[in-house]
Formats: structure tokens, sequence, C-alpha cells
């Protein structure tokens, strides 16, 4: 009985690819807001903004619902709107490129460099060239850390300062990782830097984002959208109708984080560099483990946050075979990404081929701060032992 049950429940144990890490510390900072007075707009949002802030060295963070939230406000606090273009990467989760269409800009892609899945800089240097010949120049640049390792900032801030363009940095994945040896998020080659708190991210707060900028006048606009547009500074009103007075100035939305939420982020943020630490030992422990078989794996560095390992097998075929029989085996693998621009509300025909074959042979492996040894010991054997 007791055999059989155990096999049941080996069979049945799936191995998630990402999941949050949560501990008795973090259950006890979320109990401890639900008993307090304030379960949103008390001290835990501006403890969790000023704790973020310090981590990697910015002036401002605005914490919001979600990193898609942090996202749009950057957009909206940069004045994008109906009549500007924005690009972005292809190989990204659908949000970034929709947070510029909330705003009624255009989205378009720039094709991703093959070996780093980042915005290639050979392709940005190219299409801005064209498009400053024919007029069409984007607004602002939404530049993705795929995967955890940090685009090539240096140079793509290079070429968009030439251009007069913004640099929002999507660095959903990138929380804990570093670039120059400066902490991603400080914003040394972008405006905004937005982070997100979802369960698959370096730290969770449920749902949670925050936007990061070293400008008092974005922080300020991102502070005004995030909460109904409305003020109460009074040196900002345009009249004063007594105490209780407050006043709406742009249409803004309540894209607010809780103090529950915020309150779960905190205690995750101490964990981070642990959680990082960890994820480096695992992407070290996937590429000793899988050199020698015939896969193409991601570059290594310890400064990536490592937020997924994606390998890429020979053909779309192998790949779709080797999908299969990891799911079989109990084993959720992933794809990211599917091009943005080729998703069906997209299809704007852009011209992303190294995106396209990224996504014919992509996988992402398990990873995250608590896969145990068990767990990689078995996803490596069933590796191995693929037919290849
Ligand atoms: C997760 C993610 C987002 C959106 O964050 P949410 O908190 O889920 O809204 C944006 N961009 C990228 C690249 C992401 O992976």
């Amino acid at each position: 009985m007791a055999g059989q049950l155990r096999g049941r429940n080996r069979r049945l144990k799936r191995i998630p690819y990402s999941r949050q890490c949560i501990d008795q510390d973090d259950i006890d900072a979320v109990v401890e807001v639900l008993k307090s007075d304030f379960l949103t707009q008390g001290s835990k949002v501006p403890e969790f903004e000023a704790a973020v802030t310090q981590y990697v060295g910015a002036k401002y963070g605005i914490a919001v619902s979600s990193g898609t939230a942090a996202l749009h406000v950057a957009c909206l606090a940069l004045e994008i709107g109906p009549g500007d273009r924005v690009w972005t990467s292809p190989i990204s989760f659908v949000a970034s490129a929709n947070a510029a269409l909330y705003c009624g800009a255009e989205v378009d892609f720039v094709d991703i460099d093959p070996d780093t899945f980042n915005m290639s800089v050979s392709c940005l240097a190219a299409k801005l060239y064209e498009a400053a010949r024919v007029g069409t120049l984007p607004k602002a640049l939404i530049v993705v850390h795929m995967a955890g390792a940090s685009a090539d900032m240096q140079q793509i801030a290079a070429l968009a300062a030439s251009y007069d363009i913004a640099i929002i940095e999507d660095a959903a994945h990138a929380l804990g990782g570093h670039y120059q040896g400066r902490p991603v998020g400080c914003c040394q080659y972008s405006v905004i830097t937005c982070f997100s708190f979802h369960p698959v991210k370096s730290i969770t707060s449920g749902e949670g984002g925050m936007a990061m900028t070293n400008c008092p006048q974005l922080a300020e606009r991102m502070q005004l959208f995030r909460s109904h547009g409305i003020t109460r500074d009074r040196q900002k009103m345009n009249r004063d109708d007594g105490p209780w007075y407050y006043e709406q100035q742009v249409l803004g939305f309540n894209y607010r984080m809780s103090d529950i939420h915020a309150a779960l982020g905190i205690s995750q943020l101490r964990k981070l560099d642990g959680f990082i630490s960890k994820r480096i030992a695992l992407a070290s422990q996937y590429r000793d483990a899988l050199v020698d078989l015939p896969l193409c794996l991601p570059v290594f560095s310890a400064d990536s946050a490592w937020h997924l390992y994606v390998i890429r097998v020979k053909s779309a075929t192998r790949r779709e075979l080797l999908y299969q029989h990891l799911k079989r085996q109990g084993i959720d693998v992933n794809v990211h990404y599917i091009p943005v621009a080729v998703q069906p509300f997209y299809a704007i025909g852009a011209d992303v081929p190294n995106a396209e074959n990224h996504y014919s042979a992509a996988l992402s492996l398990p990873l995250f701060a608590e896969l145990s040894d068990d767990a990689m010991e078995r996803i490596i054997g069933c590796l191995t032992r693929f037919d290849w």
C-alpha cells in the first residue's frame, strides 16, 4: 500500500518550468498587514519602493499592480500617444509591445541577436538609418533583457541618443542581474526601467511591478498615472477648495499595489541575492551536464539574473519531440517566445528572421531557486536519454 502510494506520488510529481519560493517569513509579513489598519495605501508600498530603489541604485521607484502597468505608466509619462512609434524586441512577452498600443502608438519590432536573444545592435542601427531616411523614427525603444541577461545597453543608448529616442528597459526578467558592474534598474542607459513581481520572476509580490527612474518629473507623472491622475499636493493644484480637496489633472488608472503585495515583496527582496546565486548555480550545472548534447546552450554569464534557461534544438521537429518527451516524464518545459510580431493580432509583416528561427528551435528548461537536486538529476537524465 505504502509502496503503491509512493509510486503514484512519484508519477504525479511534476516539475514546473518555474515557481515562486515562499517561506514562513513571507507568510508572516503578509499576515501582519492583514491584521493592521491598512491593506492598501499604508506604509508598506513606500517601504517596498525605497527598498528596491536602494537595491538597484536608482533615485525613484513607483510600485504598481503589475509589470505591464509599470510599462504602461512609463509610456504615459513619456507622453507616447497616437502618431508616435515605439520599437521593441519580438522575442518577449506580449506586454512589452501592448504597453505602447494602450497609448495609441504604433509598434514595430527590431530583430534579435541570435546568440543573446536580445535586441540586435546592428539590426537596430540599420533600421534607425532607414527610418531616419523615410521619416518614421520611433519616439521610444522598449528594450527587453531576455531571460535575465542585459541587452547591450551602452551601444543601444548611444544609437538612440543620436536620433533623440527615449529608452525604457523592460527588465521583467532581470531584477538581480547586472550590466557593466551595476545592477539592472539603475537607469544608467535609460530613462525608466520596469520590473515585474509575477510569481515566475526573480522575486514575487503575487502580482506587481515597479518603474524605476532617476528623473523627478517622470517619477511624479508615473505616480499621477498610477492613481487616477489625482494629486493631493497643494503646490501643484489649480485651486484649493479646502483641506478635503484633491484634483484630477490627467486621465490616470487604478494601478496601485496593495500593502499586502508590498509586504510580500519586501520580504522576498531580502532573499533576492540568494535566489539569484541559486539560479546561477543551476545554469552552470545545466551547462556542464548538457555541453556534449547536440544543442545550442545559452551564453553563460554570472551577470544574468537567469530568469530562463533557453536551449535551442537542431530543428523544429526535434524541438517538438523533445517537448513531448519531457512533458511525458512530468517535466514542464515551455517555449519563450512566440515572436510578438507574428502573433495574429500584431501580424504587421515585420522582418524578423532571427526571431522566427529562435522560435522554431527554442525550449526553456525548468529553472527556479528551489529546483531540487533530485529534480535536476531527473531533467538531465531525461535530456541525456532523448533520442537525439
Ligand atoms: C512578465 C513580463 C511582463 C509583464 O509583467 P506582469 O507583471 O506579468 O504584468 C512584461 N515583460 C516581460 C518580458 C515579462 O516577462
